[in-house]
């Protein structure tokens, strides 16, 4: 048996369309929406990321406001800045890259954004929301995930979950966006005993640790579904000195031979956070207007 393969990079094609088109509805009655991203500093991986961002943004037809800070931007300095974007009727959403200098508070800055326009999810009201099942922005990168599975199995109830890391932007979120799905969960991370046991369990396997293939193809159970969250640069010498390629934290040729349905990396959960984000500034003008979000 081979996996089949959970194509992320289509699966956002079709949502970005789907946002294409309410943008345009929303954009005839002078109302389009507007996201605000914020970088700080000149990390590469961030620029590129930031420039997708501005790039899709416009493509589906949203305003894209880009603010590009020099690393010696004082924590005072971006508050004030997110204090305007907060007030900024155009900005919808807001954005601010992360990581950032080490001279900026990144959970003060979280905290500053106003929770209605925290399309990242990150702000701890909205944090709360999803833990007490009340609507609200969900982290992007989760919910990119929980999209992906249920593109695979839409009723997930009763199945055995198991996340593997619990960062506050990816790992907590996704364990409860399954526990709303009626999933049995179990959290996973670096203290954990026998992991491999762990994962053996797991009907959905979610895998954010950042460790590139980490997760073999005998921790997997025959017909799991696995999504890989991990982007991992490896050396990759065979295409030349000094190159690299980028691996998940699945080892995926043993996975696939194994699960019902996987995600690939590239291609899987990295094209679905951009598309929920813009997916999430949708919702966020929506509720600002008292419009309804579009299925
Ligand atoms: P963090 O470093 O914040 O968290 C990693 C988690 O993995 C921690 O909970 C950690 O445990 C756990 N962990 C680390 N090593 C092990 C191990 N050997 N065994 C078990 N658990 C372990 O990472 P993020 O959550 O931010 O990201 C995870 C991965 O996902 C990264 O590769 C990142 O690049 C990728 N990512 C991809 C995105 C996308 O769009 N596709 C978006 C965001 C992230 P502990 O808490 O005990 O330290």
């Amino acid at each position: 048996m081979s996996a089949s393969i959970i194509d992320g990079k289509a699966y956002a094609a079709g949502l970005r369309a789907r946002i294409t088109d309410a943008v345009g509805d929303m954009a005839q009655q002078g109302a389009t929406p507007g996201l605000a991203v914020v970088i700080v500093g000149e990390d590469p991986a961030s620029q590129i990321y930031v420039k997708n961002k501005a790039r899709q943004t416009v493509e589906v037809g949203m305003r894209s406001f880009e603010h590009v800070l020099p690393a010696s931007t004082s924590e005072a300095e971006l508050l004030s800045l997110v204090a305007g974007l907060n007030a900024d009727p155009a900005v919808d959403g807001i954005l601010v890259q992360l990581p950032l200098p080490r001279q900026i508070d990144a959970q003060k800055v979280i905290e500053a954004i106003d929770p209605a326009k925290d399309v990242d999810g990150f702000h701890p009201i909205n944090a709360g929301k999803l833990m007490t099942g009340v609507p609200g922005l969900v982290s992007c990168t989760p919910l990119g995930c929980l999209l992906l599975i249920q593109s695979v199995q839409r009723d997930l109830a009763g199945l055995n979950a198991v996340v593997l890391g619990r960062s506050n932007i990816v790992g907590k979120p996704m364990a409860q966006l399954l526990i709303g799905q009626s999933c049995t969960v179990t959290v996973a991370h670096s203290k954990t005993r026998d992991l491999p046991e762990v994962c053996r369990e797991a009907d959905i396997l979610v895998a954010a640790v950042g460790r590139p293939e980490m997760v073999r193809g005998d921790w997997i159970k025959r017909g799991a579904i696995v999504v890989d969250v991990g982007i991992n640069r490896v050396p990759n010498p065979s295409s030349g000195e000094g190159k690299t390629r980028v691996v998940g934290d699945v080892a995926y040729a043993e996975a696939s031979a194994v699960a019902s349905a996987i995600t690939p990396v590239p291609g899987g959960v990295g094209p679905m956070t951009i598309a929920c984000l813009l997916r999430n500034t949708l919702e966020a003008a929506c509720l600002r207007r008292s419009l309804p979000m579009p299925s």
